[in-house]
């Protein structure tokens, strides 16, 4: 008897400190600084059912890559590309302080360093959205549900995180939200799809990221109606023959301010059920996404209100048959 009690008092010893460590870095060191999380009001301790990943995964397989890059080899000296290396077009200012230029917001894809760049190495500067997480952030339940906030001011242009999960195909993508609908209860999911148009906007390429059970910082961050204060781009590394999608700061962000985007045009009454279409700010990519950061119906039962609470709210979260 004494024995069993002596198991479970450090059973729960052992769980208190999971719990601790948990609380201290969602992230479990995977990032530039840790990323804590708080639930003040609402008992649930941390979040759980996901797994987290610094960068996207294949739901199976590797990340194939293909292409050419810079040839920055002359000034390799410095393990940095020159200051006029054409992969970092897209960004002004200096190391490790990089934003990007009033420019980019107008055109896309964004263009990065990679693994085909000759004489460049990880931490090049070019490589901004391709760097583990270095904003002061944290993840916070309140009664919308997990969330993230600002720890410190960030900057319009600045990176803030890469939206990580299982890459996968569309048609996994309809299966996995046809398994979510089926389940009993209240569910909620992560997955964002972005489509990319070609210049010629004859061809698209649809990125599908499945952050409900592998991901990131960014399953957190909530869906806004008024465009959030960050935007999403489909960023390329020369090299890589996926692109990935980071997060930027649409305008300066104090510290306490919740992170939210949109994660789509809003569907509201008769077009509930209608793709949901975005362009991003006239950006050459389409953002389409069908994403749910709160635990409720999927979309294919029944709209989900949207608790942005900002004055543009429409009443609806964006969604779209997948
Ligand atoms: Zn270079
Ligand atoms: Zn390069
Ligand atoms: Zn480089």
């Amino acid at each position: 008897m004494a024995a069993a009690a002596q198991v479970c008092k450090t059973l729960r010893v052992t769980v208190q400190a999971l719990i601790a460590k948990v609380r201290s870095d969602v992230s479990g060191g995977a990032e530039g600084m840790p990323i804590p999380c708080t639930s003040p009001r609402f008992g649930c301790p941390v979040p759980s059912g996901y797994t987290y990943t610094a960068c996207n995964v294949l739901a199976s397989g590797d990340l194939p890559s293909q292409g050419s890059g810079c040839s920055c080899r002359e000034q390799a000296l410095l393990h940095a590309c020159r200051d006029d290396c054409p992969c970092g077009a897209a960004y002004e200012g200096p190391s490790r302080q990089r934003r990007l230029k009033e420019g980019a917001w107008d055109g896309g894809p964004i263009f990065e360093c990679g693994q085909a760049c000759k004489g460049c190495v990880r931490r090049c500067a070019n490589r901004v959205s391709q760097q583990p997480i270095d904003m002061a952030m944290q993840i916070e339940k309140s009664d919308k549900g997990w969330g993230a906030r600002a720890c410190a001011h960030i900057h319009r242009g600045q990176f803030v995180a890469q939206y990580a999960g299982e890459l996968i195909t569309s048609t996994e993508a309809t299966s996995r939200l046809v398994a979510i609908d089926a389940a009993p209860g209240p569910t909620c999911h992560a997955l964002l799809a972005v489509r990319e148009y070609l210049p010629s906007r004859q061809a698209s390429l649809r990125l599908t990221i499945d952050a409900t059970r592998v991901g990131n910082i960014a399953r957190f961050f909530n869906h806004s109606c008024d465009g959030g204060n960050l935007e999403l781009f489909v960023v390329r590394a020369h090299g890589a023959l996926i692109p990935h999608v980071a997060l930027f700061a649409r305008r300066d962000i104090s510290p306490g301010e919740e992170l939210t985007f949109a994660y789509g045009a809003p569907c509201a009454g008769a077009a509930f059920g209608s793709e949901a279409k975005e362009l991003v700010q006239g950006s050459s990519h389409e953002l389409t996404s069908s994403s749910s950061k709160t635990c409720m119906p999927m979309a294919s039962k029944a709209p989900q209100a949207c608790l942005c609470g900002s004055v543009a709210c429409l009443g609806f979260m964006p969604n779209e048959a997948v």
